[in-house]
């Protein structure tokens, strides 16, 4: 299994167009993995977590082909992680050539709110009729919390994240083989009952990715999101209940500047509290068993 970050930013990106923050001036200055596009994963070359803004420029800047893309997982619709004119351009009146059905898969309210996205739009018609999914060469995969889906080779978990309310937001364990990744923005601290789960499912991770966007000097917000603080607990977690393997890392994403460092510092802050900082491009080959290295 491979998995590459396209982005590891939240909402507005980093640094922020119009802020002059010190966290945001010293990212202009030294570029490089401190230029962060909103948050997005490709696991392999086929399956893609968050069709969002910036998967496009990611893609060009990171040489990685979307083309063979086959499925795509929706966390939910927040504007970072959807953007709904890339589901349009799959239309013929676009003239493009697809290599093959694009499953999406989510929770059901997710699904009715790309409907309406993608209904205000355009006048495709509803994407829970046939002939507009013929037409846009998709398909539906309606995912429940804690129900596990087998597509292709990949099994697939949703898990309810602690962001909105009760919206059918969704985080996900995706698994391939021996290896298993848990992909958990946008979320705060994780709920009792996925805790429950992930104990009952004895799944060991090889990565798991949290939300990370309060960064150093914030607490984490029910509802909404993670601060570094719970993001050592959770590794933590992971760890002491027999849920990461040896081998395995914990890395943050969606990222934002408040209470956020310099990307090395930030790593180097990570390393000494049990998980690493993700950059946009940061791709993970993983190997054998209990074996993985970077590239
Ligand atoms: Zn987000
Ligand atoms: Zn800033
Ligand atoms: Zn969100």
């Amino acid at each position: 299994m491979q998995l590459t970050f396209l982005g590891t930013a939240a909402t507005p990106s980093m640094p922020i167009p119009f802020c002059v923050c010190e966290v945001c001036s010293e990212a202009r200055r030294i570029g490089g993995r401190n230029l962060r596009r909103r948050s997005s994963v490709v696991i392999n070359n086929d399956l893609l977590v968050d069709i969002g803004p910036d998967i496009a420029t990611a893609s060009f800047e990171h040489d990685i082909c979307l083309a063979g893309i086959g499925i795509c997982l929706q966390t939910h619709t927040h504007a970072d992680h959807l953007d709904a004119e890339f589901i349009l351009s799959r239309h013929a009146d676009y003239g493009t050539k697809v290599s093959g059905d694009l499953l999406l898969g989510a929770s059901v309210e997710t699904l009715q709110s790309i409907e309406r996205l993608v209904h205000q739009r355009s006048d495709y018609g509803s994407i829970f009729d046939p002939d507009t999914q013929a037409a846009l060469h998709i398909s539906l995969t309606p995912i429940a919390p804690f129900e596990t889906t087998s597509v292709g080779d990949y099994r697939i978990t949703g898990y309810p994240a602690n962001h909105g309310n009760d919206q059918g937001f969704l985080l996900y364990s995706i698994a391939q083989g021996d290896y298993a990744v848990f992909y958990g923005t946008d979320t705060s601290v994780l709920l009792g009952e996925v805790w429950d789960h992930l104990q009952q499912e004895r799944i060991m991770y090889d990565v798991v990715i949290l939300d990370h966007t309060y960064g150093l000097r914030h607490e984490s917000r029910p509802a909404d999101h993670l601060a570094s603080k719970d993001v050592i607990a959770h590794a933590n977690r992971f760890r002491e209940n027999g849920l990461l393997k040896d081998s395995g890392v914990v890395y943050a994403t969606h990222l934002s500047h408040e209470g956020s460092l310099e990307h090395d510092e930030l790593d180097e802050y990570a390393r000494e509290h049990g998980y690493r900082v993700a950059y946009d491009g940061l791709r993970l080959l993983l190997r054998m068993a209990f074996k993985m290295r970077r590239t």
